[in-house]
């Protein structure tokens, strides 16, 4: 059954909904490069909502009423946004969650070094990438870096106009005739990934490395920090620029970090389109760590949501054990994560009937995973029926997908984790072309979809 393109049931109200709505996504992919910057950018937007603080809120111990909004921001990765409801959370909770980290490289802990009066910065790639994608373009520096003092700078280099971008070089096409024999995975390995910062030696020096003696002397001065300090850092290499409207008919738009912030934008700005006092209580939840398996404190493996949950039932007086048991079973939860877009170019990949088209909508897929659906979270008929009434009685365009051919590969999302707790999870998302290269494509049809679905799921679910 072929689903219909959502860009020929827009009248002239929905299309400046959907420019504007594109607008202020593609600023927040500018602002938020990093989790770290998703994280704060997504805080400062919440404060401008009317949400209060949860560390607050619990330190002050007051008892919380309905219709009060909540953000947590827990190690400044990740993001939990709250509107309590009328009903105890005992009876569940309507939940949208996405995660903010995306493949990209980051730098080793001992990244600096000279060769041959290049100086490099030496990395580590995080996520699934195709390696080769990454090199002979302009990459930005972001991150922190923490002193030990606790001092923590925050580094971003590349982004401004007048700053300096950098690069990894790739061997010429004149030489490569060995390189050309290689495996696609091995064109260019993940000890090849070395990004060029500089090349302009110290004048009247007796020091033998003297460009990487004027490099860390530009740290020190422009940046305030020293060779040592990038051990308790965290700088991550992206593609440098903003994100920009694609095709003559800026239908489309060509970013970094689709994969998965579009979800994540369009959830937050569902759940701050919600202006009443909701029956049930609303979250929406931004994770970290997805792209190399949702582990550590700021992964969805991790207990944050779970304590918030707690703490949100003492605050509005009805916390025991048994009960939050109760209220994370009886949740609902739309995993919110990028799906394959259909490729004409790569059509082979995929199986026409299950796939998703740009412009057609947010995509629902019932299972991800590989092979036999192994590592899958398979969402109940009885759930998927549910989320069906309310896409059309919303009248959301929506479509649902298998992630590519079987037996071809496959993927996860964080809705296993939270399916731990027996509630209905399913996976819903926008349907990303090139997903994990630097430079992502994904259609605005379905961005305002997808908010429109969540906002419908968060509201009626
Ligand atoms: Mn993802
Ligand atoms: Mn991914």
């Amino acid at each position: 059954m072929e689903r219909e393109n959502a860009w020929k049931k827009y009248d002239e109200k929905a299309l400046s909904e959907l420019e504007a709505l594109s607008c202020r996504y593609r600023n927040f992919l500018d602002l938020g490069k990093t989790e770290r910057e998703c994280a704060d950018y997504a805080v400062e937007l919440a404060k401008k909502n009317g949400y209060i603080s949860l560390d607050e809120a619990i330190k002050a111990g007051k008892k919380l009423e309905p219709g009060t909004k909540l953000w947590a921001s827990p190690m400044g990765k990740t993001i939990m946004l709250f509107v309590l409801g009328r009903e105890p959370m005992e009876n569940g909770i309507n939940i949208v969650g996405a995660h903010i980290d995306s493949p990209r490289m980051d730098l080793k802990q001992n990244p600096l070094y000279e060769d041959t009066d290049l100086v490099y910065l030496d990395t580590h790639y995080y996520g699934g990438i195709k390696k080769y994608q990454w090199v002979t373009l302009p990459l930005a520096l972001h991150g922190v870096v923490v002193k030990k003092d606790g001092t923590k700078i925050n580094v971003v280099i590349g982004e401004d106009d007048a700053d300096p971008v950098l690069c990894i070089s790739d061997l010429l096409i004149h030489l490569s005739a060995e390189q050309m024999q290689k495996k696609a995975s091995e064109v260019i390995g993940g000890e090849d990934l070395n990004l060029i910062i500089g090349g302009r030696p110290l004048k009247d020096t007796e020091e033998k490395e003297s460009v990487k003696a004027n490099i860390l002397g530009i740290l020190k001065e422009k940046y305030g920090f020293e060779e040592e300090d990038f051990l308790s850092a965290e700088i991550e290499i992206v593609p440098a620029g903003r994100a920009r409207d694609m095709g003559l008919d800026r239908s489309m738009i060509l970013g970094y970090g689709h994969d998965d912030r579009v979800c994540a934008f369009a959830e937050m700005e569902a759940i701050f389109a919600i202006d009443e006092v909701p029956a049930r209580t609303l979250c929406c939840l931004f994770a970290d760590k997805e792209e190399i398996g949702s582990v550590g404190a700021t992964g969805m493996q991790a207990k944050y949501f779970e304590n918030a949950f707690a703490e949100l039932m003492a605050l509005t007086g009805d916390y025991c054990d048994l009960k939050l048991r109760r209220g994370l079973a009886n949740s609902k939860m739309l995993s919110c994560d990028v799906s394959a877009g259909y490729d004409p170019n790569f059509a082979s990949a995929f199986e026409k009937k299950n796939a998703a088209f740009l412009g057609r909508g947010v995509c629902f897929n019932k299972y991800t995973g590989s092979r036999g659906k192994g590592g899958s979270n398979d969402a109940n008929a009885e759930y998927m029926a549910e989320v069906r009434k309310i896409m059309d009685d919303a009248g959301v365009s929506f479509q649902t997908a298998e992630l590519g051919r079987v037996d071809l590969g496959g993927g996860g999302t964080i809705a296993y984790i939270c399916a731990l707790y027996c509630m209905n999870v399913i996976d819903s998302g926008v349907a990303v072309l090139s997903m994990h290269a630097p430079w992502e494509i994904i259609s605005k049809a379905d961005l305002y979809e997808a908010m429109k679905g969540y906002k419908a799921f968060l509201l009626n679910a």
